[in-house]
């Protein structure tokens, strides 16, 4: 089972990923997380993405085609993975389906996390004091949002063809959330 988890930024796509991998034993594969590894770790890519990440804006289609790439194709992932903040974009939507097709898998799933922004503005303020993460402040955030709220919609509407989509209501409280996203999972696997 291959799951997609898209929505804003504060969302909680990640809390959700965490939890949906314990339940099912399946592996988190967050490009954000992949990424801010590389600015950790000081390598080349790191110091080319900082500045577009620091500044709310997405980093090619080709960076993170490649990241998911070295995932996709381990077979001790085959079939569980929940992308996590992947695909974004159109054409990064197009490229999941055709490599996930070149290592005979599929998306099963994709839940989208509807949440405001007033909501996710409290919530990544939260978040900062905790992670301390360098886009996490009021004015990156709207970017963050208003970059999101460009790129997601042909995204969207490409799911939507797809039959995939399942909409979670990203207001309630984080178990209500857990509830209905494993009623939706199970659900689709009978
Ligand atoms: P996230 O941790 O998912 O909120 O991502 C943090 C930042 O990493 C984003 O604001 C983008 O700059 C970058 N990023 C993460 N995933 C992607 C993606 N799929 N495509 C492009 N940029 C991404």
């Amino acid at each position: 089972m291959n799951i997609v988890i898209f929505g804003p930024p504060g969302a909680g796509k990640g809390t959700q990923s965490k939890f949906i991998v314990k339940k099912y034993n399946i592996h988190q594969l967050s490009t954000g997380d992949l990424l801010r590894d590389e600015i950790k770790n000081g390598t080349e890519l790191g110091s080319k993405i900082s500045s577009i990440m620091n500044s709310g804006e997405l980093v090619s289609d080709e960076i993170v085609g490649d990241l998911i790439e070295k995932f996709i194709s381990n077979e001790n992932y085959k079939n569980k993975i929940i992308f996590d903040g992947y695909p974004r974009t159109l054409p990064q939507a197009k490229n999941l389906d055709i490599l996930l097709k070149n290592y005979n898998q599929k998306i099963d799933i994709v839940l989208k996390l509807n949440v405001s922004l007033e909501t996710i503005k409290k919530r990544i303020l939260e978040r900062k004091s905790i992670e301390k993460r360098a886009d996490d402040n009021e004015e990156i955030v709207i970017k963050r949002f208003q970059t999101y709220e460009k790129s997601s919609e042909p995204v969207l509407n490409y799911y939507k063809q797809t039959k995939l989509l399942q909409v979670v209501n990203g207001e309630n409280s984080i178990s209500q959330i857990n509830n209905e996203i494993s009623g939706l999972i199970d659900s689709m696997k009978g």
